[in-house]
């Protein structure tokens, strides 16, 4: 699905670079170069801070903690998402209110915004699937009436720019009061292990996120709030620095394999090519199809060395642990119905024209015979 290793050799020199210097300084916990990548990342962004920690899942909950959220708050979020979502919602003793997604874009359904919120209704997280923004103008809209905050969790769309109706762009994960990403090895910009940010323009909030990353404190032990030990090691931030400077031809890449995967595939009548919303970009995280018969599909593929996944093959309503009271199938309809029919084709940046032709031809074959 991805190829690490061809795009580590092909920077090579300037990765090993990076971490010998911080094997020869020793610095791994917040060495200089973790500032250097935050700094580089908010002006990238163009946010006013980045706070490093490590990993996307630890960047939802640092939010949470630092929006002040309390047991028995809820928190709306798309049903259709990766679990880490869900998960740092309930760990925090918060309520999970799931919502529907879309069924083109895969991302949070807007028109039933309204209808979930209750007087215990203190936060909306976003989900900008596969690499493309929700309809933030919208959520904003929403979440400004009724006084909520808005997290965007951005771990797919890193890069992704929305575009409001006035023309004004902002980034992913900007849009929002704070937004999170992940650096896992397989995002669009991906280190070497676990690791993860949160962004924002409130440089208060920035702070506060700042402290509990790091055990709550400003100083060395005096502990002002619970925090966590929630760091990015000097060396991850070494190595994003060097591939912050490519995300922009990753993104390009992803793009241009998409766009083959487009031409090829929109004339096959038994899959849907992913829709592009207006009022974003796309960065590709993933590129998903909707298929019919889509796990005969999947095995065919299987059969011919091709790979492919199920992002995501159960909703979480329908996850054992985030089961709720009188939540059941059906109540959910667009999300179950994408479990059953989305794959994703493999999408990377040292994808080859001979790989995207025998995929293509195979997924026609498939269908055609
Ligand atoms: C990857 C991902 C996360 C979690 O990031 P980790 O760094 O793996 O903890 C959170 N949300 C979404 C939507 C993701 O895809």
């Amino acid at each position: 699905m991805v190829d690490l290793q061809n795009q580590y050799l092909r920077i090579k020199p300037e990765i090993d670079k990076a971490i010998q210097e911080v094997l020869d300084s020793t610095a791994f916990i917040q060495g200089p170069q973790v500032n250097l990548f935050a700094d580089a990342l908010a002006t990238y962004l163009n946010a006013e801070a980045v706070v490093p920690c490590a990993n996307g899942t630890d960047a939802l909950q640092i939010a949470m903690m630092a929006l002040e959220l309390k047991p028995g708050d809820e928190v709306i979020l798309p049903v259709f998402t990766y679990v880490a979502t869900a998960e740092v919602i309930a760990l925090l003793g918060l309520t999970p209110v799931f919502i529907d997604v879309k069924d083109d874009t895969f991302n949070i359904d807007v028109d039933q915004l309204e209808n979930k919120i209750t007087n215990k209704t203190r936060a909306i997280v976003p989900v900008h699937l596969f690499g493309q923004c929700a309809d933030m103008k919208e959520i904003l809209r929403i979440a400004s009436k009724h006084e909520l905050f808005v997290i965007e969790d951005a771990a797919q769309a890193l890069g992704a720019s929305y575009t409001f109706t006035d023309d004004v762009t902002k980034k992913a994960g900007t849009v929002g009061t704070i937004g999170t990403t992940s650096f896992f090895p397989s995002k669009n910009l991906g280190c070497f292990g676990d690791g993860g940010a949160l962004i924002t323009n409130d440089s208060t909030l920035a702070e506060k996120a700042r402290m509990i990353a790091n055990h709550g404190q400003k100083t060395k032990y005096y502990h002002e709030t619970i925090g966590l030990n929630s760091r990015l090691d000097t060396m991850q931030a070494a190595i994003l620095n060097v591939k912050l400077k490519y995300l922009p031809d990753y993104e390009k890449k992803r793009n241009e394999v998409a766009h083959y995967y487009d031409q090829a595939l929109k004339s096959v009548d038994e899959v849907k090519i992913p829709v592009r919303a207006t009022h974003s970009t796309h960065v590709f995280h993933q590129y998903t199809l909707k298929a019919n018969r889509r796990d005969g599909l999947k095995q065919y593929l299987e059969g011919l060395g091709i790979p492919s996944m199920i992002y995501y093959p159960v909703s979480l309503h329908l996850q054992n642990a985030y089961k709720q009271g009188n939540i059941k199938v059906g109540s959910f309809p667009a999300a179950e119905k994408l479990s059953k029919d989305v794959i994703s084709l493999p999408i990377h940046t040292e994808m080859k024209e001979q790989e995207l032709d025998f995929i293509c031809q195979s997924i026609k074959k498939f269908y055609n015979g």
